[in-house]
């Protein structure tokens, strides 16, 4: 890293104890930005770094609601919004277990790179709970969401900051979100929250957005080798929003996906995932990945394990943080690996990274592969603020052209600033000029 940046990332680091997962976002985009800052000395002049990484405003707040046994349950709610030099804030709800201010921080810093790359009017924010919504029933989750929402209706609007879903966050929840924040403010601001119903301001093709996106981008980077997804055999980490989505385009584009995962296991099928018995498991019954194997023949589940032991010509981890590490990673360019689309947010650990890159696999970042789903919301942005649906091609369209442009302005200035193929490189240096410019035009603030 260079030594300039190396001494502004050490004080972050230091300002910040214990967000292991911040850590480790900053450090990986301070790794690319060194070539920047020697063409534009103005960015450190004017303290960018330094005010990038620390969030405009954070927000933490208690939580309390009632089980169905009407036991008292205390939870922890963050609301961080990192950055606004584009946009309002924008960037999805995570209620999983682990959260921490440090996990929202992480996903928060990547966001705003993220939503740079997207080309659309939209800062960086996150938020999310330590909730575990697992084994709840709609009420416990209704009266979670109407408890989050009655403190966080009042950061929150369609000119402020625009949350949606993420990990434990979906159309469900969004549901009960948005009736309390009608409920509070008296006000139908569609424009609020994104990933909404589309009989109520929700835009087709959200739902299947991030996964279908990570396709398209790693289709373009495929492409770049003279390959497409036709007769890729592919594994899958994950079988959730993105993860779903991810395989149905995947197989739409003619590869086979043989394996798929959740926490506690994964399924192998030869034949390829059947995606309609997978929806109706997870997404309508809202059952375990287990509960497939019964249900088609020829499928084998393994109990814990790692997904990544599964050989692969394209691998697209979608479940979570820091799943796929230097061993996996190395097990499957022994295997034939050739490419690697990040649906999840920061899946692969620093190590496997390094193992992609140097065996000159083809590996699209999370926050440019995954940007198709906080794209598609700004596209339900616009058509909230026009008063408009429109039909699930163009949108689809819509999506493409997004992830194509991405793919382009990744390649391009991986290419400008001499290591072709690096889109790492690439998205990390076209996200941040276009924040820092933005950030420098508007002054100290
Ligand atoms: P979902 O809650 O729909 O699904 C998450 C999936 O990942 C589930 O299969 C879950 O298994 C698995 N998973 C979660 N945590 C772990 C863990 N610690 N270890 C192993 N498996 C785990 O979430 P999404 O599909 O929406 O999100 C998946 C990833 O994509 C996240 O990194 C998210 O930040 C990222 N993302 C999501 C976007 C979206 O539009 N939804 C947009 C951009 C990125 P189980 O059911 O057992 O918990």
């Amino acid at each position: 890293m260079d030594a300039r940046l190396e001494a502004i990332r050490d004080t972050v680091l230091a300002r910040n104890p214990g967000e292991g997962e911040f850590h480790q976002t900053v450090t990986e985009v301070f790794d690319s930005l060194g070539p920047v800052h020697d063409r534009h000395p103005e960015f450190l002049e004017g303290a960018v770094l330094e005010r990038l990484c620390e969030p405009e405003r954070q927000i933490i707040f208690r939580v309390p609601w009632t089980d169905d046994a009407g036991g008292f349950q205390i939870n922890r709610g963050f609301r961080v919004e990192f950055n606004s030099a584009l946009g309002p804030y924008k960037g999805g709800l995570r209620f999983h277990p682990s959260v921490n201010l440090g996990i929202i921080k992480f996903l928060g810093f990547e966001q705003i790179f993220k939503n740079a790359l997207t080309g659309m009017p939209i800062g960086g924010g996150k938020g999310g709970s330590d909730f575990d919504p697992r084994g709840r029933s709609d009420a416990e989750i209704m009266r979670f969401c109407q408890s989050f929402m009655t403190e966080l209706y009042r950061h929150i609007g369609e000119y402020t900051d625009v949350p949606a879903g993420d990990i434990g966050v979906g159309g469900r929840e969004i549901g009960y979100l948005f009736g309390q924040y009608k409920r509070i403010t008296n006000r139908y601001e569609s424009g609020v929250l994104t990933g909404k119903g589309i009989s109520w301001g929700g835009s087709l093709v959200r739902p299947e957005a991030t996964g279908y996106g990570t396709v398209i981008f790693t289709e373009e980077m495929l492409k770049t080798r003279g390959q497409s997804f036709e007769g890729q055999r592919v594994v899958v980490s994950g079988s959730g929003n993105v993860a779903i989505n991810a395989i149905a385009k995947a197989q739409a584009l003619g590869a086979t996906v043989v394996a798929c995962s959740d926490s506690s296991g994964y399924i192998v099928d030869e034949a390829g995932i059947d995606v309609d018995l997978l929806r109706q498991i997870k997404e309508i019954e809202r059952g375990r990945l287990k509960d497939y194997e019964a249900r088609r023949s020829a499928v084998s589940y393994v109990e814990g394990g790692s997904v990544w032991d599964i050989d692969a010509t394209v691998a697209l981890p979608c479940a979570t943080q820091n799943e796929l590490d230097g061993d996996a990673a190395a097990r499957l360019v022994r295997n034939g690996l050739l490419a690697v689309g990040e649906g999840a947010n920061m899946p692969s650990t620093r190590d496997a990274v390094a193992v992609f890159q140097q065996a000159g696999i083809l590996f699209g970042p999370g926050k440019a592969a995954n940007a198709g789903g906080v794209a598609t919301s700004a596209l339900e942005m616009q058509q909230n603020a026009s008063r408009d649906s429109w039909s699930f091609a163009h949108t689809e369209e819509r999506l493409t052209e997004i992830m194509v442009g991405i793919h382009e302005r990744c390649s391009a200035t991986a290419d400008e600033y001499g290591d072709p193929g690096n889109y790492v490189l690439g998205a990390n240096i076209s996200g941040f000029v276009k924040v820092a410019d933005a950030m420098l035009a508007q002054g100290l603030i």
